[in-house]
């Protein structure tokens, strides 16, 4: 299995290229920080080994692949999009150009809504300094990864609420080339804020309904009130259903 390279992008650089603070929520720096957390237990559960390295590392550890992480920023806050970096001058560029059309393809389906930059757009992700300090520590596949622009408002609260399918994308990717398990499927349909408002709501209902089952504590009768909750529970679910529908564009 996969020893696996993940370069937090300028951690914990505090001067010189610090990277994006971002428009409205984590900086480049917390994101790619917080992305790790999430993607280190997938990565184990997968059959692979997520090797943690800074941006100013003494040493790169032995690896089999490299992913450096990044989010973009821009002046112009309508600019988006998500892209990679291969170094073609290295050894490696074909099958990293591989690894990185992979990971795109990956990011793409796990939702990500900004659409793409071209592959190797600036020159700072082309000749990224840590690919061939990857490749000689044995990454035969490395690409520096732009994940979206932290400064423009829908690709940063995509990325912020979807950190784990950001990082799904990428065990999928190690799986597609060095095998292992690849995640399970997330199939939620809502926002982070709806699910949880909608497991609310049935929590109060079940709350209702188990209160009728059980009786009251004291003398384990059931009292009309107890019903009248269930009633009122009903009823705002119903106008919750209303919300869903048009959430999801479901008509009526
Ligand atoms: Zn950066």
């Amino acid at each position: 299995m996969a020893r696996v390279g993940c370069q937090l992008g300028h951690v914990p650089r505090t001067s010189g290229r610090t990277g994006t603070a971002g428009c409205c929520g984590e900086t480049e720096q917390e994101y790619v920080k917080r992305l790790f957390d999430t993607l280190e237990p997938k990565l184990r559960t997968s059959g692979h080994t997520p090797l943690k390295i800074l941006a100013d590392p003494s040493s790169y550890p032995a690896m089999d692949a490299f992913f450096a992480f990044h989010c973009d920023g821009s002046k112009d806050h309508s600019a988006r999009g998500c892209s990679f970096g291969f170094d073609d001058r290295l050894s490696s560029a074909a099958a990293s150009k591989k690894f990185g059309d992979r990971w795109r393809a990956e990011h793409n389906a796990a939702g990500y809504p900004g659409g793409n930059q071209r592959t190797n757009y600036t020159i700072d992700i082309n000749h990224y300094y840590a690919l061939d300090d990857a490749l000689a520590a044995g990454a035969g596949r490395g690409i520096c990864i732009e994940f979206g622009f932290l400064t423009n408002p829908d690709d940063n609260d995509w990325l912020i609420d979807n950190v784990g399918r950001v990082a799904d994308a990428l065990v999928r990717t190690v799986v597609a080339f060095f095998g292992g398990t690849p995640p399970e499927e997330d199939l939620s349909i809502v926002d982070h804020e709806t699910k949880q408002y909608f497991d609310n709501q049935f929590k109060d209902v079940d709350n209702a309904f188990s209160t009728v089952l059980r009786g009251d504590e004291s003398d384990h009768r059931t009292h009309p009130g107890n019903l009248q909750n269930i009633l009122d529970a009903i009823e705002t679910l119903q106008g919750d259903i209303k919300q869903i529908k048009q959430k999801l564009g479901i008509p009526g």
